[in-house]
């Protein structure tokens, strides 16, 4: 239950402004997050208060000793004003510059041109702070080992028929991270029992998990530059 509830008047604040704001620390839950708008259905905006407060430790430490905060909004552009309309179709933000993510009840569906509501607002909210973890730590996903070990994991030929989801060759490191990172929360906190993205990205898995975990990545670092070095 959200106790307390700000209201951003965008036009009034710019978004630098907006977090010198009150915003809500119910239960003293550490990140900043606010529900934006009253019009966003309470089964929505609770769905994804209980996904936010179910991330581990590890996570909302970091992201909120960055200063970073979590905009619930009805549509991402009603609040994120500043972004083009192509945002339309988009469900949610990881703005960087502001250490501010957003996420969003409705969207504009791409081929149907509906106003669709967002059915699985974790998976949105925990692929983008998946973006923020991975840039508040310095993007592990563009240093190079990462995607060493997404190509090891799609080119095993055991599995290269079950990629599906991901091009490697053509997709953003920071995009196969942040999906990577939604999975592994929406199987640790029960809301999916698996994943066809984890069991294809097996090491690119482990990497991410090591990184939440905070297990030493040493023993991790020596044994794939051992693999690789085998690799044509
Ligand atoms: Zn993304």
């Amino acid at each position: 239950m959200i106790k307390k509830v700000s209201i951003w008047n965008p036009t009034a604040r710019p978004l630098s402004n907006w977090k010198r704001q009150r915003l809500v620390r119910a239960n003293n839950f550490p990140i900043s997050y606010a529900i934006t708008s009253r019009e966003i259905s309470k089964s929505q905006s609770d769905r994804l208060v209980r996904a936010l407060k179910l991330l581990p430790e590890r996570v909302t430490s970091l992201l909120s000793s960055k200063n970073n905060t979590i905009l619930i909004c009805k549509k991402l552009r009603d609040v994120f004003k500043y972004l083009p309309s192509s945002w339309e179709f988009s469900v949610g933000i990881h703005d960087p510059s502001n250490h501010t993510i957003g996420v969003a009840e409705e969207y504009l569906d791409m081929f149907s041109r509906q106003i669709t509501k967002d059915t699985s607002p974790e998976k949105s909210l925990c692929h983008e702070i998946g973006h923020a973890f991975d840039f508040e730590l310095d993007r592990p996903s563009e240093k190079g080992e990462f995607m060493e070990l997404v190509k090891l994991d799609a080119y095993d030929p055991t599995k290269i028929n079950k990629i599906g989801r991901f091009k490697v060759q053509s997709t953003e490191p920071k995009e196969i991270f942040a999906e990577i990172f939604a999975d592994i929360m929406l199987v640790r906190n029960a809301y999916i029992t698996q994943s066809d993205l984890l069991d294809s990205f097996p090491q690119a898995a482990k990497f991410i998990e090591d990184l939440i975990d905070e297990k030493s990545s040493m023993q991790h670092d020596v044994m794939t530059k051992q693999l690789l070095a085998w690799l044509p």
